[in-house]
């Protein structure tokens, strides 16, 4: 039997392969993900981001033991669902103490059947490792998986990417990391959809819970100052009770309090999470999230795709006294693009 349909048939040990091949950039392997692309679409991914610590590993693994027992959409009423988990760490090495962690984390959910563990780090460039979890994210969801959690570390660019390959982000944050809270600073609420202040169990939950909500707040200016979620559609709100044809409905993001380490607030984010799915499938907005993943990753592999082409014509000669001359000051940097794509195009 060939790889792509043992994937499909649930074969673990051949997805395991697969991913393997996928981050290894191996020619074959990228050819069985293009034969399983009509296969997938189904899966929710859900992001989960924030700084190192705050929990998000401890987070994952009491969400997917939740998820698993209980399920994730509500309304789909057909028992517990195949869950994969992605957990990247861009700054470690690939045989880090963070993966380590992570595994051990994840002991518990290790031994069930309907659960696959992913771990990633970078192995190179970022770009590389973005394009690569969007890979494995297309495999496990080819090959069945119907939730997949993606975990990243950070703020980072490639960590902000990735996160918004997912259909709903969650922003993890922690007390007592400091004076300011870590998302605020590193730019990070526009693309929560979520907010969990997890160790809810330390002092200093409340603190950072009202942090967040105030600048929430600022984005948000009719967000309730209490912080409790609002589903009323924004241009409704805004429209003052005058009728609106078919107003676009907004999203305001929820701040819920959490406890990993006490197993506290876990349900109700699998609850907001379900919520924002079904405000994305009533909206539109699941269709326009998939519009804009495959205009990022084509334009992405376009880039990668010409930029090797370009290479691959150009002698090395040429480039070096291309560069030579910008060091030199002879011609600027954008002149020297010129000039060797005019040498080639010539
Ligand atoms: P990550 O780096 O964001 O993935 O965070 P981890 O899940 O590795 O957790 C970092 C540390 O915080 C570990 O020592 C955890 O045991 C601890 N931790 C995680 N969640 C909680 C929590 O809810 N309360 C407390 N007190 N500690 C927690």
């Amino acid at each position: 039997m060939d790889l792509a349909a043992a994937v499909l048939q649930g074969d673990r040990l051949a997805l395991a392969r697969l991913l393997t091949a996928i981050e290894d950039e191996d020619p074959a392997g990228l050819a069985v993900l293009s034969d399983l692309y009509p296969h997938g679409g189904k899966a929710d991914r859900i992001g989960i981001t924030g700084p190192p610590g705050s929990g998000k590993s401890s987070l994952v693994a009491r969400l997917a033991a939740h998820i698993r027992r209980c399920g994730l959409r509500s309304g789909a009423g057909s028992g517990p669902a195949k869950l994969a988990v992605v957990a990247i760490d861009p700054s470690s090495p690939f045989t880090g103490g963070a993966i380590l962690g992570d595994r051990i984390r994840m002991r518990d959910l290790a031994g069930d059947p309907g659960v696959f563990i992913r771990s990633m780090a970078s192995r190179g460039a970022l770009g590389g490792l973005a394009q690569a979890t969007f890979g494995t994210v297309q495999a496990l969801d080819a090959a069945g998986y119907q939730v997949i959690l993606i975990e990243t570390v950070g703020a980072g660019q490639a960590e902000v990417e990735i996160a918004s390959t997912a259909h709903t982000t969650v922003v993890v944050e922690a007390p007592g990391m400091g004076d300011d809270v870590q998302a605020i600073k590193a730019g990070i609420l526009e693309i929560a959809d979520i907010l969990v202040v997890n160790k809810a169990d330390l002092p200093g939950a409340d603190n950072a819970m009202r942090q967040l909500q105030a600048a929430l707040a600022l984005g948000y200016p009719e967000h309730p100052a209490e912080g409790h979620a609002h589903h009323a559609p924004l241009s409704e709100r805004e429209s003052q009770g005058r009728p609106q044809p078919a107003p676009p409905a907004g999203w305001v993001p929820e701040v819920l309090a959490t406890s990993a380490l006490k197993d506290t607030g876990i349900p109700n984010v699998v609850e907001a999470i379900d919520r924002h799915l079904s405000y994305l499938d009533a909206t539109g907005g699941r269709q326009a999230l998939e519009a804009r993943r495959a205009e990022r990753e084509v334009e992405h592999l376009l880039q990668q795709r010409l930029a090797e082409w370009f290479h691959g014509r150009l002698a090395a000669d040429r480039l070096d006294e291309a560069l030579r001359r910008v060091v030199e000051r002879q011609i600027s940097p954008r002149q020297a693009v010129e000039l060797l794509t005019r040498e080639l195009a010539g």
